[in-house]
């Protein structure tokens, strides 16, 4: 079996990403897109790539990222499925905070549910294969991030967007204001962003826009924007 390539984007309606990770015993597929269109252009994508699919690691659960999962399970039933613990509350529609969750934090965006039930749990400074598991929190409350390990790629999810520019999901952003919008608390999100700047990635993939390369300086800017409000 040849190996994949590390990043492989599939993008549906020209604004939402998901990621294959070639890996040596197949493909992670990080987040699903929408519906069965996006399931059948991701499943197309890990073709072409002559891979399996051997797991999903889901960033976050808001319908534009967990929308295929469903679509894609049967496709896939020997996948593993994983997401943080807080956010699998809401993959099965528990919409109640957490202890301690700040008390202005608003649930925001889709929240769909999937039938497909996570397989594990995600964990912070976890390994996914080559990808380390990364706290992210207020985009959701238990939003992850990936940083890849061979190259420096950080899948960052809906912490940072590119489409329209690079910005946090603090940032409000008149030309794609939806990650702004659906953000659970920006507060949390602006610190995380922050944090997963620290680490310094060589390659910036985002759930919505293009994957940018020697992200640092665009992240400063849009720290110090998102820090504006
Ligand atoms: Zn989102």
């Amino acid at each position: 079996m040849t190996q994949a390539p590390a990043l492989t984007r599939v993008t549906r309606f020209g604004f939402v990403n998901a990621y294959l990770v070639g890996e040596e015993d197949g493909l992670t597929l990080i987040d699903t897109t929408i519906g069965k269109g996006g399931a059948r252009a991701i499943l197309a994508a890990a073709e072409r790539l002559e891979m399996p699919i051997v797991r999903i690691a889901l960033t976050h659960a808001h319908g534009d990222h967990v929308g295929g999962l469903d679509h894609l399970a049967p496709a896939l039933p020997d996948a593993e499925v994983l997401i943080s613990a807080r956010d699998a509350r809401l993959l099965g529609k528990d919409m109640t905070p957490d202890p301690g969750e700040p008390a202005d934090a608003k649930m925001r965006g889709g929240y769909p549910g999937t039938a497909t039930r996570p397989t594990g749990l995600l964990e912070p400074g976890q390994r996914v294969g080559s990808l380390e598991v990364i706290a992210a929190p207020g985009h959701t409350p238990g939003h992850v991030a990936f940083l890849d390990h061979r190259d420096g790629t950080l899948i960052a999810g809906d912490a940072f967007k590119s489409l329209g520019g690079v910005a946090t999901a603090a940032t409000r952003s008149w030309r794609f204001p939806l990650v702004h919008m659906a953000t659970w608390h920006r507060p949390t999100a602006l610190e995380s962003a922050r944090s997963l700047r620290a680490l310094e990635p060589r390659r910036l993939a985002v759930g919505h826009g293009r994957v940018v390369e020697a992200p640092v300086a665009a992240m400063d800017v849009a720290i110090a924007r998102g820090a504006q409000g």
